[in-house]
C-alpha cells in the first residue's frame, strides 16, 4: 500500500513521526491507503511556501499565456491518464467507473477552459477627463485555499485550481479525508511543472488542518465546497481576516413537472438527477414537484425505472454505488428511519447487502411521497439516493414549493409551454434553471452557484476568474 504524503514547498511530507489517517474503500469497507494527519505547523509551512512562491520571480515571470499552456498541458495529461485517474476516483468514492470517466473528462475540460482564458483577463481604461489616464490592472489575489469534499474530488479540485493558476495565484488544496488519490496524482504532476509552493496538497481532518488554514492570516481567498455548517465556520474564520470566500454548499433542488411535460424525456433525466453518484451531488434533483393530474403516471414510470437499478460496487458495473463512508451511511439510514408514518414510501430506502462486499455502504434508491412540504426529508439535504415527491395543482403553487427550502442551487422545469417555462424559470430562486433537461454535460462554461444557503459566488465559466483576482485602479495626471 502506497501511503499518500502531502506536497508542501516542493517536498513530500509524511514519515514515521507523523500520525496517519486510514482511507477506506466505500465499496468494500477495506483499507485503501493512509493520509498524513496535517496540523497547524503544516498549515503554517504551506502558507509561508505559497507566500514565498508569489514573491519569487520564478512564478511572477511566467507569462499569462505560458500559464495557459501549462494548464492546457495539464488537460492533455489528465486525458492521457484518464483510465488510471478514473480507477483511482472510483476506488476512493465507490462511484461507477462510467461516472468516474465523466468526472475525469470534466476535470480535463476545466484545465483546458481556464488554460484558454489565462491570457484573456483584461483591465479597463476609464475616461475621466482630459490629461487623466485612468486604468485598471489585474493582479493575482494571492494565496488561495481550496477545501474540497469527497463527492467529486477531481472535478471540484480542477474547477477552482485551474481558475486560480490561470490568474497567477499560489494554491493550497485541502482534499477530503475520504478521497485524496486523484489530488495526489495532480500534485505529482504539478510538482514537476510549477515552481515550488505554487501548488500544494495538504491532508488531514477538516477540524484540524482545514480550520488552521481557513483562519490563517496568510491566506488571501478561500473556495469551499461542502456542508452548510462547515461553510459557515469557514466564512466566520475568513471574516476575522477580512478574506473573501466562494462557498458551494449544496441544495435541495427541484424538478418541477407541469401537466404538459414530455414524460419520455423527463423520466430518465429525473431518475439520473437523483441517482447519479448515489444522490451525493450538491445539485442532485432531490425533490420532485409534479402536477396532480399526471402524478400517478409519472410516479409509476419512475418506480419502474428504479426497479431496474442495480446497486453495487464499481467492479459490478452497477448503476448506483455505495455511500461514501460509514458515518454518512448511518446518517442517511437514520434519516430514512425517522420518516413520518404519513409519508408514502414508494420504493427502496433500505440497507443493501452485496455479496462479497458485505462491509460496503449500500442503500437502495428511495422514492418517498411526503404528506407535507415541511417534512424534514423534503427540506433537508439527505445527500443520498432519496427522491422526495410533492404534488401541486397550480403554477403558482409549484413556484412557491420550488422556493420553499433554505436552498437555491439548481432547478429543472418540464413543460412544452414556452410562456410557462420562462415564467417559472424567472421566479424560481436558483442559480441555474434547466428547462426540459437537468444538468448539461459538465457545464464547464456555465456559471454555477447558489441563492440562499446554497452558497456565495459563482464557480465554473469565465466569471470564476473574478474570485482569484485583485483589481487595481491607477490614475496618471499628465502635465505638459
Ligand atoms: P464537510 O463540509 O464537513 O467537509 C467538506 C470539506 O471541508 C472536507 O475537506 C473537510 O475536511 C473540510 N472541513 C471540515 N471541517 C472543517 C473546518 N472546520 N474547517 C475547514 N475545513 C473543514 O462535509 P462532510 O462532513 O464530508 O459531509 C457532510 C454533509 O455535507 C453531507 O451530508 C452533505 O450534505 C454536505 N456535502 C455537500 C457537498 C457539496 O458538494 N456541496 C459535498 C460534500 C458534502
Amino acid at each position: 500500500m502506497k501511503k499518500i504524503q502531502m506536497l508542501i514547498d516542493g517536498e513530500w511530507i509524511g514519515d514515521q513521526n507523523d500520525q496517519w489517517i486510514d482511507v477506506i474503500d466505500p465499496a468494500s469497507g477495506k483499507l485503501t491507503t493512509q493520509i498524513v494527519r496535517g496540523d497547524n505547523a503544516h498549515a503554517d509551512r504551506a502558507v509561508q511556501a505559497s507566500k514565498n512562491a508569489l514573491k519569487s520571480s520564478t512564478w511572477k515571470s511566467v507569462k499569462p499565456f505560458e500559464r495557459g499552456q501549462l494548464l492546457q498541458d495539464t488537460a492533455r495529461y489528465v486525458r492521457e491518464n484518464a483510465e488510471e485517474l478514473a480507477r483511482l476516483e472510483s476506488l476512493d468514492t465507490g462511484k461507477p467507473i462510467g461516472q468516474a470517466n465523466a468526472d475525469i473528462e470534466a476535470a480535463a475540460r476545466y484545465f483546458e477552459f481556464y488554460g484558454g482564458l489565462a491570457d484573456k483577463v483584461f483591465g479597463d481604461t476609464i475616461p475621466i477627463e482630459e490629461n487623466l489616464v485612468n486604468f485598471t490592472t489585474i493582479e493575482p489575489i494571492g494565496v488561495t485555499l481550496h477545501i474540497v469534499p469527497w463527492n467529486y474530488p477531481i472535478q471540484i479540485t480542477a474547477r477552482s485550481v485551474a481558475a486560480a493558476i490561470a490568474t497567477g495565484n499560489a494554491v493550497i488544496v485541502k482534499s477530503s479525508e475520504d478521497t485524496p488519490l486523484t489530488t495526489n496524482f495532480l500534485a505529482e504532476w504539478f510538482n514537476e511543472k510549477l515552481p515550488k509552493g505554487v501548488f500544494q496538497h495538504v491532508t488531514g481532518y477538516g477540524a484540524e488542518i482545514g480550520a488552521a488554514l481557513s483562519s490563517h492570516p496568510g491566506v488571501d481567498q478561500i473556495t469551499f465546497t461542502g456542508s452548510v455548517p462547515t461553510g459557515i465556520a469557514v466564512m466566520k474564520a475568513a471574516a476575522d481576516n477580512v478574506v473573501p470566500v466562494t462557498l458551494e454548499l449544496g441544495g435541495k433542488s427541484p424538478n418541477v413537472v407541469f401537466k404538459d411535460a414530455d414524460l419520455d424525456r423527463a423520466v430518465p433525466s429525473i431518475v439520473n438527477s437523483i441517482l447519479q453518484n448515489a444522490g451525493q451531488t450538491c445539485s442532485a434533483g432531490s425533490r420532485l414537484l409534479v402536477d396532480e393530474s399526471i402524478a400517478d403516471e409519472l410516479l409509476e414510470r419512475i418506480k419502474e425505472r428504479f426497479s431496474g437499478i442495480k446497486v453495487g460496487p464499481p467492479s459490478h458495473n452497477a448503476d448506483v454505488g455505495p455511500i461514501i463512508n460509514e458515518k454518512q451511511y448511518k446518517r442517511i439510514l437514520a434519516m430514512l428511519g425517522s420518516i413520518d408514518k404519513n409519508a408514502n414510501v414508494l420504493a427502496g430506502g433500505k440497507a443493501v447487502q452485496v455479496k462479497g462486499y458485505e462491509n460496503g455502504f449500500y442503500i437502495s434508491p428511495a422514492i418517498i411521497e411526503a404528506s407535507s412540504h415541511s417534512d424534514f426529508f423534503v427540506q433537508e439535504e439527505i445527500f443520498g439516493p432519496v427522491l422526495s415527491v410533492i404534488r401541486f395543482t397550480s403554477v403558482e403553487e409549484a413556484i412557491d414549493l420550488a422556493n420553499d427550502t433554505p436552498y437555491g442551487l439548481v432547478a429543472g422545469v418540464w413543460t412544452k409551454d414556452i410562456d410557462r417555462a420562462h415564467y417559472a424559470a424567472s421566479r424560481i430562486d436558483s442559480g441555474q434553471v434547466f428547462i426540459n433537461s437537468y444538468g448539461a454535460a459538465g457545464g464547464v462554461q456555465m456559471p454555477f452557484g447558489g441563492y440562499k444557503k446554497s452558497g456565495i459566488g459563482r464557480e465554473k465559466s469565465h466569471l470564476a476568474v473574478q474570485n482569484y483576482i485583485q483589481i487595481k485602479n491607477t490614475a496618471i495626471q499628465l502635465q505638459l
